[in-house]
């Protein structure tokens, strides 16, 4: 047994919404990071054998693990059928001051849902996703949280032969709009509504004091969704695969897959190699997040009116902008907008774009006086940037907070692509140290780190040709 008490809400539900799965053990395990701040929101200190036998499935808790059934809108296509292919909920963590914890380990082999597949997940992904999540959690974007990271030597067939892991995840509930749309598909209103009051009464407490709880509840999902997805476009990330499975309905960015913070400034980016029509292009998240809640809208008439659902879904366009455009505003240092900053920020963004001016870098150039004077390179020193320049200087020269608000807003590492493969290419070799370096950067993204300056360029030419696949 480990240090952890569980106990087992979803998976009490019944097995209409889960199935028992085992985890199967790999070979070797080696934990291959262990990230402190997250185990701290579980009251874990150290890791122990007997957590990481836990979480490979070498012992096993009071409760079984559970796999999830859900199904989806895969790229615009309705699959009737998905769930937890390579996922088990061990259980949840009810910490008393910080909230429910549900507990998941990833690639834990196959399960009632893994529809052939193997169920494990590569090493390579499994780093991507462990860093991913915590470098969100610092940017303040709503995300699931990565405790730990097991290397083994299992080997898994991709395009080649790579070594299996397990990333242990966290989050209040893993619960997606695929889960409410596999019940509504099938006419089973009645488990619609036990799903609804089980993410209500845990989750969103709060909308069950509404006369119509149900109506309250669809418009809290909308209005996380919406300030996710403009958390989202601020930072420039990229998640790539916005299906309705990988819909949080906390509002989490949820299955790190082929993800990519924009580098480049390109509006049009798509960063998972296999969306051959830029379905989830960066500038197309924001129209997707409210087609995908148009499905949960759906799923969910059985339980609030059509008009209803419509009204609510109509308030997701002005929320999201409001919090968009709150949060550019603040990477230019500004907290009050007057009308000007609106096309302000427009000739910045259409200049960087012209440009392919490295996105997250200009922000933080712009976010400090002293370093305006290496921007101009980004654009070809051109005159169009000096004006923007100056105008930019005249409108925010006089306000005291600008820099503070920009620094707190303009992180100075981000997770390149290029950082990953780093992380990655050392760990394939058995050295894990870049991994927990990356963590304590990322984790801290806003700060100054000495020793890793060169993280704050851009993506060297040995990196310019990286590509992500769908395939992890
Ligand atoms: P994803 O795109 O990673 O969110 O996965 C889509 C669906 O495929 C989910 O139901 C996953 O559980 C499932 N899946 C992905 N990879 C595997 C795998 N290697 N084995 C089993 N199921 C998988
Ligand atoms: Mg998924």
């Amino acid at each position: 047994m480990s240090a952890l008490k569980l106990s087992y809400e979803f998976a009490n539900l019944g097995g209409e919404f889960s199935q028992p799965t085992k985890i199967r053990p790999l070979k070797n395990p080696q934990l291959a990071s262990w990230n402190p701040s997250a185990a701290a929101l579980i009251d874990l200190q150290q890791p122990t054998d007997k957590l990481i036998a836990l979480f490979n499935g070498e012992s096993v808790a009071e409760g079984s693990p559970v796999a999830s059934l859900y199904a989806g809108h895969q790229f615009g296509h309705w699959v009737a059928q998905l769930g937890d292919g390579r996922a088990a909920i061990l259980g949840q963590v009810n910490h008393a001051a910080q909230g429910p914890w549900e507990l998941q380990v990833k690639g834990c082999g196959p399960t009632a849902y893994s529809r052939g597949a193997d169920g494990r997940a590569v090493l390579r992904s499994s780093i991507r996703e462990y860093l991913c999540s915590e470098a969100m959690q610092a940017l303040s974007i709503p995300s699931t949280r990565a405790l730990a990271l097991i290397d083994s030597q299992t080997p898994v067939q991709r395009e080649s032969i790579e070594t299996a892991a397990l990333v242990v995840r966290m989050a209040p509930t893993h619960i997606r709009f695929g889960n409410f749309e596999l019940f509504a598909s099938r006419n089973q209103t009645e488990q619609v509504k036990i799903l609804a009051d089980y993410v209500i009464d845990h989750f969103y407490p709060e909308c069950r004091t509404s006369h119509k709880p149900y109506v309250a509840f669809y418009r809290a999902v909308i209005s996380k969704t919406a300030q996710m997805i403009a958390h989202w476009q601020a930072q420039g990330f990229a998640h790539g695969v916005m299906n309705t499975d990988n819909m949080s309905i906390l509002g989490l960015t949820i299955d790190y897959g082929p993800f990519g913070f924009m580098e480049a400034y390109d509006p049009h980016l798509i960063c998972n190699h296999s969306d051959d029509q830029g379905r989830y292009a960066f500038d197309q998240q924001p129209n997707i997040g409210l087609w995908n809640l148009g499905c949960l809208g759906n799923a969910l008439l059985s339980l609030i009116g059509l008009e209803e659902a419509k009204a609510a879904l109509d308030s997701y366009v002005e929320d999201y902008y409001q919090h968009y455009y709150a949060l550019m505003y603040k990477k230019l240092g500004i907290r009050v907008a007057q009308a000007s900053d609106k096309p302000l920020l427009t000739d910045l963004l259409n200049l960087m774009s012209d440009y392919k001016a490295d996105y997250s870098r200009v922000f933080r150039l712009l976010s400090k006086p002293e370093t305006h004077s290496e921007l101009a390179a980004h654009f070809a020193n051109c005159k169009q940037f000096k004006h923007w320049l100056s105008g930019y200087q005249a409108r925010v020269g006089s306000l005291s907070d600008c820099t503070e608000t920009a620094l707190a807003h303009n992180p100075k590492y981000l997770l390149r692509n290029y950082m990953a493969q780093i992380a990655i290419d050392k760990a394939a070799d058995g050295d894990y140290s870049e991994i927990d370096r990356l963590l304590h950067i990322l984790q801290s993204p806003f700060d100054e780190h000495p020793d890793a300056q060169s993280y704050f360029s851009t993506t060297p030419d040995w990196a310019k040709s990286l590509r992500v696949s769908c395939s992890s």
